[in-house]
């Protein structure tokens, strides 16, 4: 197929973008296609940007669609939340079936909002593995349409649950992509960090990445992602490492901060950031002022380190919300991190595309010749529009086939 008239980024003027199979055959400007040549695969994109399709960074697609069972969650704490999950798996119910469609659903939902690629984190702390093998057959079935990394998350701690180490040797031996992990979840400060360096070594032995539940916690003390960088960097693997959401660092005081982010950049460690669900879970049971409880995204953008705006949850005892749209998250993101300014509105979807495919180490992720066509048609001129007016997914192609098409809504007035 031809995508016409397509606005890509970094480009003064419109461009042809002919798709040969699963590849990019060439990229062309508009300007010089004649007005005869029409065919009957043309789509027009008349002007409106095309970009990678959207990775996501950090979803947990084995909780998604779980919510109210075995109970809701009154409180709306994190701390509710995993013990609900922890009962709703004693209780016998969660079973592979089931949790495989809700994961379908979920990652459905996020096809829709033109995303390609996905980490997932999935909880291995469950001797009978039903989330792990449920989610390592989507991966298998969803591969034409969506690609799914599995990070072996050990919701539970390796520590704090009895056999959490030999479950996480499990998954990564039966084709966990990435490794997880859960530092302050651990009894003791110690064994967070001795979790680790446990988890390093695992990653390492494994020559996979890590992906790690940071000082996710209301807790200003809670310093695990220092221990992330310099392990990262004693082990050359900061490229490999990312810290999922960080949430401490919004109470790090400014001269632990100034200590810190230089230490963090030098590591070249990135950041996976939920704004919307941390907002959410963060701050319970403050009296006024709230913390918002976000990473400082602004500060680490500045530091060049690199971050990735990321769901988290959908519909589950976590958090009621969500719908898998990294458009909406990228809003929310841009605005509690104080980013409404020129030098990010030109570019926002750095935080949605580039950052996170850098997360899952992508290779080759970009609008360009002789790479695989993953792409995506927004109903926007610019970036900066498609976040204000959180623009519709019109086409989005994965390998050279469309996945999901839609058509520009239409607003009837009626005055
Ligand atoms: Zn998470």
């Amino acid at each position: 197929m031809r995508i016409l008239n397509a606005q890509i980024r970094n480009n003064a003027e419109l461009v042809d973008i002919q798709i040969e199979g699963e590849k990019i055959n060439s990229i062309t400007p508009s300007s010089l296609r004649s007005e005869t040549d029409n065919r009957s695969d043309d789509y027009d994109a008349a002007g409106r940007i095309a970009t990678p399709q959207f990775a996501e960074a950090h979803i947990h697609l084995d909780y998604a669609n779980t919510e109210g069972v075995p109970r809701v969650n009154t409180s709306g704490t994190l701390f509710e939340a995993i013990g609900i999950w922890a009962d709703r798996k004693a209780q016998g119910f969660h079973i592979k079936a089931d949790i495989k469609a809700k994961a379908l659903a979920a990652a459905r939902r996020a096809a829709e909002h033109g995303v390609g690629f996905i980490r997932t984190h999935v909880d291995v702390t469950d001797p009978t593995f039903a989330g792990f093998e449920a989610l390592a057959e989507l991966r298998d079935e969803v591969r034409d349409w969506c690609e799914i990394q599995i990070v072996a998350f050990p919701q539970n701690g390796i520590y704090a649950y009895e056999g959490g180490d030999k479950l996480m040797i499990d998954a990564m031996t039966a084709g966990a992509d990435v490794v997880g992990g859960i530092p302050h979840l651990e009894p003791t400060r110690d064994d967070g960090v001795a979790s680790l360096k446990w988890l390093f070594d695992l990653a390492e032995k494994h020559s996979k990445p890590i992906d790690v539940h940071t000082d996710e916690i209301d807790d200003a003390q809670s310093r695990f992602v220092e221990v992330m960088a310099a392990e990262a960097n004693k082990r050359s693997m900061g490229e490999q490492t990312v810290v999922s959401h960080s949430v401490a660092m919004a109470y790090y005081s400014p001269g632990y901060m100034a200590r810190l982010l230089p230490k963090l950049a030098a590591s070249n460690i990135r950041f996976a950031v939920c704004p919307n669900e941390n907002l959410h879970l963060q701050g319970l049971g403050y009296n006024g002022p709230i913390p918002r409880g976000v990473a400082p995204v602004k500060q680490l953008t500045e530091w060049g380190i690199p971050v990735s705006f990321c769901q988290d949850s959908l519909n589950d005892p976590f958090y009621p919300m969500g719908d898998a749209d990294p458009l909406r998250i990228l809003d929310s993101g841009l605005h509690v991190s104080h980013m409404l300014t020129a030098n990010h509105l030109d570019t926002p979807f750095d935080f949605i595309t580039t950052n996170p495919a850098g997360n899952l180490g992508l290779a080759d992720y970009k609008i360009a010749e002789n790479t695989p066509a993953n792409l995506l048609i927004i109903d926007a001129p610019d970036e900066k529009t498609a976040v204000q007016r959180k623009s519709a997914v019109l086409l989005s192609i994965h390998r050279g086939k469309t996945v999901i098409s839609r058509q520009p809504a239409e607003v009837k007035w009626g005055l």
